[in-house]
């Protein structure tokens, strides 16, 4: 398999792991507030444990995310894997974040390119 497809494939699983656990994080909350009281214990231990489950679920897209193909400036077309509290704390819009480059230090949208830098993402 070539590096950009795998790329793809990588970018793929992620979007399909972060649907997934988004709807199930969903379909949890609804059933628990229609079905279980929220003043008992089992309301609460469903409710953190999916939230926990949730976080690692996006913790694990971030990732993915992040180290998958790079980030190239807006203003010095450097292209860099950021840090994770970059992506975490960056303004995104899909794949393109509002970072700051390692390089020239100038903030700006970032977009995400794979390895032959044609494929915009
Ligand atoms: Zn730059």
């Amino acid at each position: 398999m070539r590096e950009t497809e795998y790329e793809k494939l990588l970018l793929k699983a992620e979007t399909t792991l972060g649907t997934i656990s988004a709807i199930f994080f969903l379909i949890t909350l609804l059933l628990i507030t229609l079905f279980i009281p929220s003043d008992s214990l089992p309301f609460w231990v469903i409710f953190i444990s999916s939230l926990i489950l949730f976080f690692i679920a996006i913790a694990i897209c971030l990732e993915i995310e992040r180290v998958t193909g790079w980030y190239e400036c807006g203003k010095c077309h450097h292209k860099y894997v950021p840090t994770r509290k970059a992506v975490l704390l960056a303004p995104h819009m899909g794949r393109t974040r509002y970072l700051k480059c390692p390089e020239c230090g100038m903030k700006s949208w970032n977009r995400k390119i794979l390895s032959q830098q044609t494929a915009e993402l």
